[in-house]
């Protein structure tokens, strides 16, 4: 991790007749976004606390601020913008105070090749002091977490997908897998301090592995098993070997481990493969997230994502008929480019059918890099975009507000 500012040495010593007194360096950490953030904002505490940085209650009692941003929705990148204005007045007040921000605002702009984003966030941002890439935080320190009995754990990052709104393959790039045995070790390790629930994370768990696996070649586990690496199967055609049943198979029978989940997983690299061992081993969480975003065929196919609806419902009918007991959660996008109200009644028909726990439902909004900002009209009303997020929510999520509870 490259910081201009951080020195091995981050306290310093206050002599005072016969009581000297050691400050330490404070830092506060404000993440935005999603879990993969929250477990990239553990590993960037602990890079702080190795170098003797205390953590502060807020920003104004910090020397260090720092943000983890998000770019998935406009909204999102506005707060940044604001939060930095805010942390400025701070700065004023404190002049040694920096202002440090990370996350994937600064992932889109260092991947962009051109320089343009980085050199157009420089000025629009002078107040930040340091603009870290997230790559630049490693593994090499035990993450300081949040909770003390589930942990967060991510094993890869990045997504090869390019769905057309998607924002996550400009700002982490292209899916990089940790490799099977570290991820093993940390989670022994976590069961040793206590830990008992463990989240896998990724952007695409279920395709983990196509990066370690060669050309379908077999691959030997830490138990010194030796596997074929799954091909996920879409439409009849092979897709990509992944090693994610195994790892989640191996996590989950790790002996005291009392659950494990996992997000996200995309609905065409959801193997039969992976179904069996969720199936057999009952300390996966049955409450499985499958992100559909929308349910009108034209639509998927303008977000390039691969399936139609009745694919998607095959899929659930698929795992429930395995899992009598799975429950589903979902993400939806609603108002993308082309979105007619009949398109929009297809995911009203769809979830109708699918019945989900819960859906993230979003409002779209173009990102910039992203092909449907770059082809597409952004056409259909604010207001309009409103009306849609409020009819699904109504429909999915009626019984999670304290009105209905
Ligand atoms: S699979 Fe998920 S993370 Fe990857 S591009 Fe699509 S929406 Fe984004």
């Amino acid at each position: 991790m490259r910081a201009r500012y951080l020195r091995p040495i981050n306290f310093f010593v206050i002599f005072r007749p016969f009581k000297p007194i050691i400050y330490f360096m404070k830092y506060f950490i404000q993440t935005f976004g999603c879990a993969q953030n929250v477990a990239d904002s553990e590993r960037i505490a602990a890079y702080y606390q190795a170098r003797n940085y205390k953590l502060a209650k807020d920003f104004s009692d910090a020397d260090v601020g720092i943000i983890n941003t998000c770019v998935v929705r406009q909204q999102a990148e506005n707060r940044v913008y604001g939060l930095v204005k805010n942390l400025h007045k701070l700065k004023k007040k404190k002049p040694n105070f920096k202002i440090v921000v990370t996350g994937c605002l600064v992932g889109a702009a260092a991947r962009e090749p051109s320089g343009r984003r980085m050199y157009d966030l420089h000025k629009r941002l002078p107040q930040v002091d340091e603009f870290l890439p997230i790559e630049e935080v490693g593994f090499e320190y035990q993450a300081i977490r949040n909770d003390a009995t589930h942990a967060l754990v991510p094993i890869s990052n990045g997504c090869n997908n390019f769905c057309t709104f998607c924002i996550v393959p400009f700002s982490r790039g292209r899916e990089h897998s940790r490799p099977f045995a570290e991820i093993v070790d940390e989670v022994k390790h976590l069961v040793k301090a206590g830990f008992s629930q463990i989240t896998l994370l990724g952007q695409n768990v279920n395709s983990y592995g196509a990066d370690l696996v060669k050309d379908n070649q077999s691959y030997k586990l830490p138990d010194k098993r030796i596997v074929k690496p799954v091909m996920v199967k879409h439409l009849g055609r092979q897709r990509i070997p992944t090693l994610f049943p195994y790892l989640l198979e191996t996590i989950s029978q790790i002996k005291g481990i009392k659950k494990v989940d996992f997000i996200s997983s995309n609905p065409w690299d959801f193997s039969d493969e992976l179904i069996e061992v969720i199936a057999k081993n009952k300390n996966i969480s049955r409450i499985l997230h499958l992100p559909v975003q929308a349910g009108d065929d034209v639509i998927l196919k303008k977000m390039n994502r691969w399936y139609t609806q009745a694919e998607y419902v095959k899929l659930i009918e698929k795992i429930k008929k395995a899992i009598p007991e799975a429950k589903f959660t979902t993400d939806i996008i609603v108002g993308f480019p082309g979105e007619t109200k009949a398109a929009f009644n297809q995911t009203v028909k769809l979830v109708k059918k699918v019945k989900f726990e819960r859906a993230y439902i979003a409002c779209y909004s173009p990102r910039t890099g992203t092909a449907a900002a770059k082809v597409m009209v952004d056409d259909v009303p604010h207001e309009e975009k409103k009306r849609r997020f409020h009819q699904l929510d109504r429909i999915i999520n009626f019984w999670l507000r304290p009105d209905t509870k």
